[in-house]
């Protein structure tokens, strides 16, 4: 395998899941527009991210990662935007505090739009159509002018990452991410969940730790880390066009960095060994995801490992398994011996969404929350049973009150899953369901 690496070396390797666009001159304009415009994030921020991550790689902290499945046009709203950033916040105090080490904050946002399909066609009735493949590709009405891919949608979809990106900095940097501000996290929402009181009791408590600051002469208003938090992003790093158009070269290094997000991941279905998305990896400076599932072999792995890690720089690599509630305790144990032995030092987070999808009685596609659980407690378990550290979490949420995941302490059941199921792709935890799953973290994290 050659080693030169150009941010278009990804053409020449088989790639999977990539949209076909009819009028290459469309394509081209679009890619060039967006090569003109400013990066999202700086090297530097990814650099910081890589950092905090190998941290984490250490056994020092812990990874959260979340939000939609899929971001779209038609949610685009400030709304949605703090609502899933606070239930992140609070997420984060509540597992803080409770295993007294940093988590570091990773939302799937401001640029989560690109999804990988099972199948490349949907039919309904008669009509077969393109599926719906994300809005920065197509649309999802089932129509076939709206199925259409267009790129155009990238443009339209980087100046939603800019504007969110920008909220997120906003909210992280200006005041609302302050400790001090940690009640009124909780105000406006989920006063139904039981979680909501223990909640407010942790809040409480963290105000009394300030104030005992305070009395000790050290003000809070004067330490930067109690004012305000990092917060990065990251999304799929799946279509490529729009990957390698934001793709520059850091000044002071000289290294090429995907400014499309802190971190990118790659994806179950396009981390075969040869593929175009591993191959643009690899040429990239930031913070990686790979996710792994029940179908990729221990060797794979670490041949994924040698080529997208080669200085086996920790906080280089996240690797995400998802492998289903009843699969994970027989399949991850393999993954972690071969890396352990190779003496990689990667984050393992588990994503317990992927591989625990259903589909429910009333037909919609759905995942139950003791499922999720479950997975998450086979993880902690196999990396105890193996002396490695269970790093993070990877979850699809949102901060609003939907209805697409059965299950949690206020429970969602069957009938109700058609009340407010709006997801553009994969059933989210809602907000009280996001907390309740903290507080079950912290309770592991603490033992
Ligand atoms: C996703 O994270 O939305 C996704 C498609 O996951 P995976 O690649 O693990 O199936
Ligand atoms: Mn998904």
């Amino acid at each position: 395998m050659t080693t030169t690496w150009q941010p278009d070396s990804w053409k020449t390797r088989e790639a999977r899941h990539l949209p076909r666009y009819e009028d290459p001159a469309e394509l081209a304009e679009a890619e060039a527009t967006l090569a003109s415009y400013p990066p999202l994030v700086f090297a530097g921020e990814a650099r910081a991210l890589k950092q905090e991550l190998a941290e984490v790689a250490n056994g020092h902290a812990f990874l959260l990662q979340g939000g939609d499945c899929a971001e779209s046009f038609a949610e685009f709203h400030p709304d949605n935007i703090r609502d899933t950033f606070r239930v992140l916040l609070q997420m984060a105090v509540v597992m803080t505090f409770a295993s007294k080490r940093p988590v570091v904050k990773v939302g799937r946002m401001a640029g989560q739009f690109a999804k990988p399909r099972s199948s490349d066609t949907e039919t309904q009735g008669e009509v077969t159509l393109p599926s719906y493949f994300g809005d920065n590709i197509n649309g999802i009405d089932f129509d076939p002018a709206q199925r259409r891919n267009d790129p155009g949608r990238m443009v339209r979809a980087y100046s939603q990452a800019a504007a969110t990106l920008n909220l997120l900095r906003a909210f992280a940097g200006g005041g609302y991410a302050n400790l001090r501000q940690v009640h009124q996290w909780t105000l406006d929402f989920m006063g139904r969940t039981p979680w909501a009181e223990k909640f407010s009791e942790t809040a409480d408590r963290i105000g009394e730790a300030l104030d005992f600051m305070e009395a000790c002469g050290i003000d809070p208003a004067t330490v930067p880390q109690l004012q305000g938090t990092s917060f990065y992003t990251s999304h799929e790093g799946l279509l490529l066009p729009y990957e390698q158009a934001l793709t520059r070269r850091d000044s002071l290094t000289g290294d090429w960095y995907a400014t499309s997000a802190h971190m990118l991941w790659i994806g179950d279905r396009t981390r075969f060994d040869g593929s175009a998305h591993v191959e643009f990896a690899r040429g990239i400076g930031n913070p990686l995801g790979l996710k792994c599932g029940p179908s990729l072999d221990p060797d794979t792995l670490l041949g994924l490992l040698d080529q997208l890690n080669p200085d086996r720089e920790p906080g280089r690599i996240t690797l995400i398994s998802r492998f289903g509630h009843d699969k994970v305790e027989d399949g991850l144990p393999p993954l972690v011996r071969a890396v352990t032995r190779e003496g990689h030092k990667v984050v393992w987070s588990c994503d317990p969404m992927h591989g625990n999808v259903i589909k429910s009685d009333s037909g919609f596609k759905t995942r139950p929350f003791d499922r999720i659980l479950s997975e998450v407690k086979g993880f902690f378990a196999v990396h105890r049973a193996e002396g490695t550290h269970p790093g993070g979490i990877h979850i699809e949420m949102t901060g609003q009150d939907v209805t697409e995941c059965v299950g949690g302490a206020v429970a969602i059941t069957d009938e109700a899953l058609g009340d407010r199921y709006h997801t553009h792709c994969d059933p989210r935890l809602n907000a009280a369901q996001s907390l309740e799953l903290a507080f079950l973290l912290a309770e592991m994290l603490n033992t």
